[in-house]
């Protein structure tokens, strides 16, 4: 059983806690993403399940070991950083081999190991070339045929695709997943990117100053944010400040009195998805909340097109429709409407 623990893990850098109490259960064959912005935190909990960095406080159970206080080669642990880290000077072959050297394995032994791991990553016929001579693709493969050539217990990705172009990223993306679940390796993989992180996790941890967010599904996250970071990191959220009113009333700082679920009193934050909102005609106002706007700003998208709509003085919301050729796209000052339903709007007190 690959089943990676941290337990209460802590990391302070003098008074500053890089990581702060961080606590997480990774299933075997689970692919865990730790998401977050520049600074969160967590590259350095990824740096302690790997063992480069010691942490101040806490525990990380692998299986049914404390592998707290081992060094990284006593770690069975495959590692991918974003800089793919592999050796100018040696060949596909050599890079590989060189994990299997350190783990003091016969040369004997390697050759099937080497070709096998080269065989999952799609590259058997590039043993003989430098890293030059490789695509940056390529060479990420080759990085975690490295990784994977010893049979680790668990896989550390650290941003393994950032140095790929965005078509390459989203291509290599499905081949580490697809060989991932093949091989049934537990991992975790840090990005700050959210839509990678969407697509590639069973589960994910949002991370901010340290601390953990929130852990969960995509729809756990997009659709139950816990707070106001998370709404706003995950997906795209527009937000209107105001204040909750008692059952089902909001009312914003522009004195737009918007419907929405909960109950509650005090200054609070109502968070909404642009594409849950409609534009609407005046006399069609079914919906739980509609009002009147100014197209202020248009970005196109192709296939999606973001209205900057303002409601109030003080409200301005994102509103994206659906691009038609058929249907014409409003223009900047043209008088709108804008509705959504109450459940579509969440409400953070602040
Ligand atoms: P990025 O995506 O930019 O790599 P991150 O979320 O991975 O960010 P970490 O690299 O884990 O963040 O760093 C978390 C915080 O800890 C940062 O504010 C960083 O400056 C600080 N930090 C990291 N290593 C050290 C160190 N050796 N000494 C002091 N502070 C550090």
């Amino acid at each position: 059983m690959a089943r990676l623990q941290l337990s209460s893990v802590t990391k302070s850098y003098g008074d500053f806690k890089a990581v702060d109490d961080v606590s997480l259960e990774i299933a075997d064959g689970e692919f865990l993403v730790l998401l977050g912005p520049s600074g969160c935190g967590k590259t350095t909990t990824l740096r302690i399940v790997a063992g480069f960095v010691e942490p101040t406080a806490g525990s990380v159970r692998l299986g049914k070991d404390d592998i707290t206080a081992l060094p990284p080669w006593k770690r069975n642990a495959g590692l991918v950083f974003q800089s793919y880290a592999l050796f100018p000077h040696m060949t596909v072959n050599e890079n590989i081999a060189f994990g299997l050297e350190m783990r003091r394995m016969p040369k004997a032994e390697m050759a099937p190991k080497i070709t096998e791991a080269l065989r999952l990553v799609r590259l058997d016929h590039l043993g003989d070339r430098l890293p030059r001579q490789l695509s940056g693709g390529q060479q990420q493969r080759v990085a975690l045929a490295r990784a994977l050539v010893f049979r680790p217990d668990v896989l550390l990705l650290d941003e393994p695709l950032s140095n790929l172009d965005a078509k390459l990223r989203g291509e290599v993306r499905v081949e580490i997943r697809e060989l991932q679940r093949k091989l049934g390796l537990t991992t975790v993989m840090v990005t700050h990117d959210q839509e990678e992180a969407l697509t590639m996790a069973d589960r994910l941890v949002v991370m901010s100053e340290g601390r953990i967010r929130q852990i969960g599904s995509q729809q756990d996250l997009y659709e139950r944010p816990a707070e106001k970071f998370v709404a706003d990191f995950v997906g795209r959220s527009t937000f209107i400040d105001g204040r909750r009113d008692g059952p089902g009333r909001f009312v914003s700082a522009g004195g737009l009195i918007v419907a929405c679920e909960g109950n509650g009193s005090g200054s609070a934050s109502l968070a909404l998805r642009p594409e849950r909102l409609a534009l609407m005609s005046a006399a069609a106002a079914a919906m739980d909340n509609c009002f009147p706007g100014t197209v202020e700003f248009i970005s196109y998208l192709g296939s999606q097109v973001d209205l900057h709509v303002r409601l109030s003085p003080k409200e301005r919301v994102i509103v994206q429709i659906q691009n038609r050729p058929e249907a014409p796209l409003p223009v900047i000052g043209e008088q709108v409407h804008v509705g959504w339903s109450k459940s579509t709007g969440r409400v953070f007190q602040s």
